[in-house]
């Protein structure tokens, strides 16, 4: 175990520091799968067994890179782990088991381990007694790689802890956000994925793509989370609390000179509103959008109401959660997108390809849809029969082309004449959208223009599609670029397509969240973003402080950026100059 002060640096998810006590979904709330095997299975989990050391060395030898300046403990006790998972001991004994008592691999290794720990905990030596704590590391490393996923019983978890885990799917990242805990820190994950979304929600701070993490921390050691900084540090010592309990009181106060200025209207300095929204997932969440200024629901992802419970195959259910969700915003608008499933969003009852060798690729968003089309009208007549209750858009996800528009307004044509038949009453002029989220929807948007009422830009899905990076793998996280020539370029055309048709767009990425890029958004004639509520506040701020012409005349000036690189530095560079024009409002 690691008992001096260790930093490792991941990527900030969500903002605020805290610090608390571990507790690390790991092995102890694994179902170790207790299974007799048959002769001729040996060689087949003697194989498992070893590519699941193979994958641990791997990601052992990965953690080293990225200790690289960590500090010489951090680096020894790895090591360790490395000459641990290549001790004849822990290998030998395994092999042992499976072929000579005929055991699963887990439960064969599940042996293994409870034999050393118990040999090393009874040495008089307290150095052997201490290596307990790293074989129980090595060990839920190797179990990890074998169950091939962690699925955890999340109502083990402490309130007020720190969450620490390998990966969160959407379902367990969604149920621990509305737990009390304190903070979540993931070892993979990217800016966008939907565990760094579902912590900035609920306004957790969060540090995800933390490699290592899970090897060095253990249950109920303090560990600090900087989630702006996108920090974590272990053992921090008395001076470091103190330091990072003044930078969280600045922050806090910060965060509430902002917060009341934010009922204000966002406003540029030549005369334009902006219309500044929220991204929502849950109920709960609409109130904190209301305090932090947002004026309506700019995307609420329904899956996230339906990942719990019935209501997916319920329509009064869903009636009913829309109806709140109307109330909860008006006077406001609400815009509500249907089922967005597929990759890490799983759902019982709806066929999903995630075992596919590509998933985000796969059935997803519209796709799914028009094949689970009993699914998908159920959703769509809930959705038209709460939309009395207040001002609904409809909006639908992953479009690829053309026809799954008209699909998709077939389907709904139809729903509404149900509704009519059985004298539901409806809103006859809802709003239907579409997400700009796949380059294809971009390329084409003045085809698709001529067939919807609005667009919604989403960039974290454009941006991981146009340029083939995962926006969910940290080790890919530098190459996510949303200032890439070609996002920029991608965003002026849907814009331009959208102005031609007079239909409206908006910008519900996360990209539409950092103050940094509202000036290029706006340049690009934006003038509808939809964001986490935490950002509205500081936003808007940054909103105040624009002209518009001048955002027009940097848009087109960044449109001549050969590089990432050179468009980073000048959007960095006119903020701050922005921000020295605001100093003494
Ligand atoms: C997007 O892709 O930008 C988006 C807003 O949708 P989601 O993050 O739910 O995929
Ligand atoms: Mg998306």
């Amino acid at each position: 175990m690691i008992n001096q002060m260790l930093t490792v640096r991941g990527i900030g998810a969500s903002p605020g520091i805290v610090i608390g006590q571990v507790h690390l979904l790991g092995r102890q709330e694994w179902q170790i799968p207790r299974r007799s095997i048959e002769p001729d299975q040996i060689e087949e989990e003697l194989d498992r067994f070893d590519l699941a050391i193979q994958a641990s060395l791997q990601q052992i030898q990965s953690t080293l890179d990225r200790l690289g300046q960590a500090g010489d403990e951090g680096i020894l006790i790895i090591e360790s782990h490395r000459m641990m998972l290549q001790d004849e001991m822990l290998v030998e004994r395994t092999h042992d088991l499976i072929k000579n008592s005929l055991l699963g691999a887990e439960d064969a290794l599940d042996q293994t381990l409870a034999t050393l720990s118990q040999a090393f905990s009874q040495l008089t030596v307290r150095y052997f007694r201490e290596r307990v704590a790293d074989l129980r590391s090595v060990g839920n490393l190797v179990m990890r790689n074998l169950l091939g996923q962690i699925e955890s019983p999340l109502h083990l978890v402490p309130p007020g802890s720190i969450v620490v885990a390998h990966e969160l799917s959407a379902p367990q990242a969604a149920e621990l956000t509305l737990k009390q805990i304190k903070a979540l820190v993931t070892e993979v994950g990217g800016i966008t994925c939907h565990t760094a979304i579902m912590a900035r929600a609920m306004e957790i701070p969060a540090v995800v793509g933390v490699t290592g993490i899970c090897m060095v921390a253990t249950n109920g050691q303090q560990l600090a989370v900087d989630g702006r900084l996108g920090q974590v540090i272990l053992n921090p010592d008395q001076e470091t609390c103190r330091h990072l309990h003044q930078q969280r009181d600045r922050q806090i106060a910060e965060l509430a000179k902002l917060t009341s200025r934010s009922q204000q209207a966002a406003v540029t300095r030549d005369g334009v509103t902006i219309r500044v929204e929220g991204n929502i997932e849950y109920l709960e969440e609409i109130e904190n959008l209301r305090s932090r200024g947002g004026t309506g629901i700019g995307l609420f992802r329904t899956e996230y109401l339906l990942l719990s419970g019935s209501a997916i195959n319920d329509e009064n259910s869903q009636v009913e959660l829309y109806r709140q969700v109307l109330q909860r915003s008006a006077p406001h608008r609400a815009t509500l997108r249907t089922l967005d499933m597929g990759r890490d969003k799983t759902l019982e009852g709806v066929r999903l390809d995630t075992a596919a060798e590509n998933p985000a690729l796969g059935l997803r968003g519209i796709r799914l849809s028009l094949l689970e089309t009993q699914t998908f009208k159920l959703q769509l007549r809930a959705l038209l029969r709460a939309s009395t209750h207040g001002k609904m858009r409809l909006i639908i996800p992953f479009v690829t082309s053309l026809k799954e528009v008209r699909e998709a307004k077939t389907l709904l044509a139809q729903v509404k004449e149900e509704l009519r038949r059985e004298n539901h009453p409806f809103d006859e002029s809802i709003p239907f959208g579409i997400m700009i989220e796949i380059p294809s929807a971009a390329i084409t948007a003045d085809i698709l223009a001529a067939e919807v009422d609005f667009f919604s830009i989403g960039t974290n899905d454009l941006v991981q599609y146009t340029l083939g990076v995962d926006r969910n793998n940290q080790m890919v996280a530098s190459l996510y670029q949303e200032l890439h020539p070609a996002v920029l370029r991608t965003l002026r055309q849907v814009v331009q397509a959208a102005v031609q048709a007079e239909i409206e767009v908006a910008i519900c990425g996360e990209m539409a969240g950092e103050p940094q890029n509202i000036p290029l958004l706006l340049g690009c004639g934006l003038t509808c973003l939809s964001m986490n509520p935490i950002s509205i506040p500081q936003v808007k701020e940054t909103i105040r402080l624009c002209n518009m012409v001048d955002c027009k005349r940097f848009f087109d000036e960044l449109l001549r950026c050969e590089t990432t690189s050179e468009i980073t530095a000048r959007v960095r560079d006119y903020h701050r100059a922005l921000l020295a024009t605001g100093a003494g409002d």
